[in-house]
């Protein structure tokens, strides 16, 4: 049976959601450095932020930005596009860039991902809107970031495809989603807690001090943030496993975590960004969503 966002999705797409959006470029050392986002009612909804450095870009952002996000990278000469991970709010304007010319590379599962077009949730619609399919390649170990060089790290966790960058001569780690918060209290139904430790206790055994995350970047102190976002991990481990020991149900432990933010951000996501999946995440692993395995098992 196909899942219900399934059926929902075409509706969506043709549903125009009232949102206006900002754009700024500012500068951090040899990044420029392009935040966006929706607006409802004057509200910002949830910041992007992407970087580009020499004639490379890190994330194209959300597609409702398009000509801010173009012109842009018209600006900075921008020859190739390095997509941390297929969602659509770091490849929504992946295929526009791509049909101006820019080569774009992702991780082999993120090849896979980016050339489907997979649906999306309600919540998705609303926060990022579209991104079409574009054909990428898969990325090397090592990227030209003008005069210096980054190195690709492999960060899955949040998405099966997700890559950070590391730029050694700077102490730069462009890490997509795989930090976002240092006290993350909700998963999405298909993250993956152990793989997300595993991701973090990698970048520990890198040098850096900025944290260039694609939402809440942290330009100093970005290593002890990451320190404090596993510590906090391993303590979310510790209580749910000892709940679970105590024979308590899924729905229990969230209560007794005490974590679960009331906002009503959670409430349009039906179910799919909970502190639920984050427990279930701990203790039977991810849901994969069924398009993305179709996408990462098809031959095309
Ligand atoms: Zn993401």
């Amino acid at each position: 049976m196909r899942p219900l966002y399934h059926l929902l999705d075409p509706i969506w797409r043709r549903f125009p959601f009232p949102a206006g959006h900002t754009f700024e470029a500012t500068t951090f050392e040899d990044a420029t450095v392009l935040r966006m986002t929706r607006t409802y009612r004057g509200r910002e909804l949830l910041p992007v932020y992407c970087y580009a450095v020499g004639e490379t870009l890190v994330d194209t952002g959300i597609s409702s930005v398009a000509e801010e996000v173009v012109a842009a990278a018209r600006r900075a000469k921008i020859e190739r596009v390095v997509l941390t991970h297929h969602h659509e709010d770091h490849s929504g304007n992946a295929a526009r860039l791509a049909s101006l010319g820019a080569e774009v590379l992702a991780t082999g599962p993120g090849v896979k991902l980016v050339a489907h077009d997979l649906p999306r949730r309600f919540y998705q619609h609303v926060l990022w809107g579209e991104a079409d399919p574009v054909e990428a390649r898969e990325v090397s170990p090592e990227i030209p970031f003008g005069r210096l060089t980054a190195r690709v790290i492999p960060a899955s966790g949040h998405s099966v495809d997700q890559l950070a960058l590391h730029v050694p001569e700077r102490g730069w780690l462009l890490s997509g989603d795989a930090f976002v918060a240092e006290k993350i209290k909700v998963f999405r139904g298909d993250e993956d807690f152990y793989e997300s430790c595993a991701t973090l206790e990698r970048f520990l055994t890198l040098d850096f001090d900025a944290l260039l995350c694609a939402h809440r970047p942290r330009f100093s102190g970005g290593k002890e943030a990451i320190r404090a976002k596993l510590a906090w991990f391993r303590e979310l481990e510790g209580r749910v496993k000892d709940s679970r020991a105590k024979g308590r149900s899924v729905r229990r432990i969230v209560r007794e975590l005490g974590i679960e933010p009331t906002s009503s951000f959670y409430t349009i996501t039906f179910g799919d960004v909970t502190t639920a999946n984050l427990v279930r995440s701990i203790l039977d692993g991810p849901r994969r969503r069924i398009e993305v395995v179709r996408a990462l098992t098809s031959s095309s």
